[in-house]
């Protein structure tokens, strides 16, 4: 149904919503469904399989005069708003319960300037068709750990990944935002442009309105040496100990996250893994990376020169689509004994054998970047811990909620109180916010006063005006 609206589900409207409704399909280039349309039921789910929200309209927009028309029509019904830009968000705030969802599944092109080393990318693309575009010019630009994550909601709220180190993270990459606004108007927003607003997107999430298309920095990378080494959780203690000490001084190019982890091939051996990503030159790469496949005795070492778009799928067979998935994280300065000694505790009560706990070392780029100089205000080295349960059966969820929860408090004396506002889920508001952008928050405050001062964009990390 592109452009158009069924007369069966049209007539489930008021009189005022039809008559608005007609005139949004009559203009409407992508596909608007509604509650009974083939496609809605596919449309309306996420990632996340615990989310199950029905849209009174999903609006598949295809450009952005149909993100326009699409914002300018809830507003007119005083309808809620999300928007969905890849769908992985663990809250689920890519859909709303009786409000209009504005999808942007459709909106994937990817244009890369190779001379300028830029790439313009709509804001339903994924890391993966990112990554493919970027890499046939010998490109690439931090993006996520896993390639099925969505573009626009990762680089919204920061954006960690492998390239980080030497990179820095995706918002540090990003050199302009077509928005629109709260207002239908459409921006270009840059740092010349608009400054408050260029500064708030990097890093405040979808508060200041949707993001339409994104202009990326690219920097030059055909391969990397990465990929994985696993240990008996029995050195669990001496490899997150080892994992410590090389985080201490790692050159830039090298990226190296550890896991308590399971086996990802049904078994469900629990292990102690490394994964690492080195995107230097090729001899540097082998000489740096060299002790971390000498350490101990591991299981596994799968490490190899592979494509940097193969390096962002590594992992991606751990998190498919629509499992049930509860977060928890939090920053950590430093690793001591006893966090270490926390953290295997925990994991050994773990009860599902999808679950890991990980520990993302933030170093390099990152932290050369000023704590205000975007919205984004994590850049102190240290590691980011994210516990991201994983389960399949709908009755086990009482019992992950419960186990992650408890890990989390077990873990927060070590903690750093700061939060990355991408992991937060959909139980944690306005405290958990402020940690997320902790000097920020006033500037955010005020750059939403100013672009939204009725927090139509609201169905997100919200920065209340
Ligand atoms: C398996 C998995 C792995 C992950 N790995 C990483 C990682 O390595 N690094 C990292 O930094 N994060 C990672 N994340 C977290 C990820 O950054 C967030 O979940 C992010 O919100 C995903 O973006 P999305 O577009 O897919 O999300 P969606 O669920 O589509 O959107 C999330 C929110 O972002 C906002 N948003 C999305 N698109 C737009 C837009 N176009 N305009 C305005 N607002 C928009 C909206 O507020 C929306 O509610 C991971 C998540 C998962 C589930």
């Amino acid at each position: 149904m592109t452009g158009k609206c069924e007369g069966s589900t049209m007539a489930t409207l008021t009189p005022l919503d039809a008559d608005t409704l007609t005139s949004l399909a009559a203009v409407f280039s992508g596909v608007l469904l509604r509650p009974g349309d083939p496609g809605y039921e596919e449309a309306r789910r996420v990632h996340n399989g615990l989310i199950d929200k029905r849209p009174a309209l999903i609006a598949r927009c295809r450009g952005t005069a149909d993100v326009v028309d699409a914002v300018n029509f809830a507003r007119t019904n005083g309808l809620e708003i999300s928007v969905r830009g890849g769908g992985h968000n663990v809250a689920g705030r890519a859909v709303t319960d009786g409000g209009v969802m504005i999808d942007l599944a459709l909106m994937k092109g990817i244009v890369v300037d190779p001379v300028a080393r830029t790439v313009r990318v709509q804001g339903g693309a994924t890391w993966r068709e990112f990554n493919r575009e970027t890499a046939v010019q010998g490109l690439a630009t931090t993006g996520g750990v896993v390639s099925t994550t969505g573009v626009a909601g990762l680089t919204l709220g920061g954006g960690l990944g492998w390239l980080m180190g030497k990179d820095g993270l995706a918002v540090d990459n990003l050199l302009s935002v077509e928005l629109v606004t709260a207002a239908c108007d459409v921006l270009n927003v840059t740092a010349d442009t608009n400054p408050d607003l260029f500064w708030a997107l990097r890093g405040g999430g979808g508060n200041f309105g949707v993001a339409s298309s994104f202009v990326f920095r690219l920097h030059p990378l055909r391969h990397v040496v990465g990929g994985i080494v696993a240990h008996p959780i029995a050195a669990a203690r001496d490899v997150l100990r080892f994992f410590r000490d090389v985080t201490a001084s790692l050159p830039d190019e090298l990226t190296v996250f550890a896991a308590l982890t399971h086996a990802p091939d049904g078994s469900g051996v629990p292990l102690a893994a490394l994964a690492l990503c080195h995107c230097g030159p090729d001899d540097q790469a082998t000489r740096e990376v060299r002790p971390l496949l000498e350490f101990g005795a591991p299981v596994l070492v799968n490490v190899g020169t592979i494509p940097y778009p193969v390096m962002n799928t590594i992992l991606d067979a751990t998190y498919p689509f629509g499992v049930l998935s509860y977060w928890k994280s939090s920053f950590l300065e430093t690793l001591s004994d006893d966090a270490i000694d926390t953290l295997i505790a925990c994991f050994h009560t773990c009860p599902s054998s999808m679950t890991g706990m990980i520990l993302e070392h933030v170093h390099g780029a990152v932290t050369s970047v000023g704590v205000a100089d975007t919205a984004v205000p994590h850049r102190q080295p240290g590691y980011n811990l994210v516990i991201p349960s994983v389960w399949t059966d709908p009755a086990a969820t009482s019992d992950n909620v419960t186990w992650t929860r408890a890990t989390y408090r077990a873990l927060e004396p070590y903690f750093a109180h700061r939060r990355y506002v991408n992991y937060l889920d959909a139980d944690e508001g306005g405290e958990a916010v402020h940690s997320a952008y902790g000097p920020n928050y006033a500037r955010l405050v005020e750059t939403k006063r100013k672009y939204d001062p009725g927090n139509l964009f609201r169905l997100n990390q919200n920065i209340a005006p």
